[in-house]
């Protein structure tokens, strides 16, 4: 099968390698749709994100994917052939502490596809326990099936932040993650919601996904004008979606005292700095999103019934042969980019 392999920075190849077939527990998917994630980018530029996730061998990137089951292992759920998929693609060891208490998602064992010493989805078929693969409704693209992935961290960091009805939120980087995480802020009960962003099409693009005052970080002071905004007051709930170091500082000076912040964004730095007096004087509390956990149904729901829209934020299609392509795009913000995907 066809693969697009990184193997140095902002160097990848297509390649041809075996097609996996599945162990007894896993599914074979036919990939139909992968998304470029944040994560994606700092491997393909750096090689590495912090200091303990590095790529010391070329590897396939990738891993915010859905497909169609074409076969399944001999454990594996049967009905599932065929069937059109959402991929949670982190396998976590289910056996550990974490496991067992409900916090898979934090598993040391954790396999994840598309990252060091594990190949991911810019390829033709990927296998997967079968446990992760969640059939969508035939009213969902495989295009949208991609995006539960992301949209399912979104869900996550709000659930994280325990917002009650009527807050005031601010969503630090509107990316595909902030965007999403500004939605489903918004329809948990967020009255309003503040935004903030580098780039002038991406407040543009925050307005039209439910931010009600979105501020320029090139040419505003978003904290001074969020805590304006609320009379010095500062908001409820803060959630960094930067991919900036500076992003969970801001986050802090702009929530209340006693209120809640929420690191999603991924630096790419081991150690960021935090404006610790002025988190300790609000006694605020900190959180941060390590993807998602038991997220992926509702999450799938909720694209399916409208009320989150993952189809907008889709606006650039490319060919695996072209992957390479598409991460330049996205790595230079060309062309409004918010998400890009490799579709067949
Ligand atoms: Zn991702
Ligand atoms: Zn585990």
């Amino acid at each position: 099968m066809k693969a697009v392999q990184w193997y140095a920075p902002r160097k990848m190849r297509l390649i041809e390698i075996e097609r996996p077939s599945p162990k007894p527990q896993e599914a074979l998917i036919r990939v139909a749709s992968v998304g470029i994630c944040g994560s994606d980018l700092h491997y393909y530029r750096e090689g590495r994100i912090g200091t303990q996730q590095v790529l010391t061998e070329p590897v396939i990137l990738g891993h915010e994917y859905a497909g169609i089951v074409e076969a399944v292992g001999a454990e594996a759920d049967p009905a599932l052939l065929g069937k059109r998929v959402a991929v949670e693609p982190g396998i976590p060891c289910l056996a550990c502490e974490s496991c067992a208490t409900g916090h898979y998602n934090v598993c040391r064992k954790m396999f994840f596809p598309g990252g060091p010493g594990a190949n991911g989805a810019f390829c033709e078929y990927m296998t997967v326990h079968a446990a992760f693969c969640f059939p969508i409704p035939d009213t969902m693209s495989l295009q949208e099936a991609a995006m539960i992935e992301p949209a399912a961290v979104a869900v996550h960091a709000v659930e994280l932040a325990q917002l009650a009805p009527g807050e005031t939120v601010a969503v630090f980087g509107l990316g595909p993650i902030g965007l999403l995480t500004a939605q489903v802020a918004k329809f948990s009960g967020a009255r309003t919601l503040y935004g903030a962003d580098l780039l002038e099409y991406r407040l543009e693009a925050g307005r039209r996904f439910g931010v009600d005052a979105a501020f320029s970080a090139r040419t505003q002071d978003p904290v001074a004008e969020i805590l304006a905004a609320t009379n010095g007051r500062g908001v409820d709930v803060a959630i960094d979606c930067t991919n900036a170091s500076e992003g969970l500082g801001l986050a802090v000076q702009a929530t209340r005292p006693a209120g809640r912040c929420v690191l999603v964004g991924i630096s790419g730095e081991e150690w960021d700095p935090l404006p610790v007096s002025i988190a300790r004087r609000r006694e605020l509390s900190l959180r941060w999103c390590r993807r998602f956990c038991h997220n992926f149904p509702n999450t799938i729901a909720l694209a399916a019934s409208g009320r989150l829209d993952v189809r907008s934020l889709i606006t650039h299609s490319f060919p695996l042969e072209e992957t390479q392509a598409a991460f330049d795009l996205v790595a230079e913000n060309r062309d409004n980019v918010l998400k890009a995907s490799i579709d067949r």
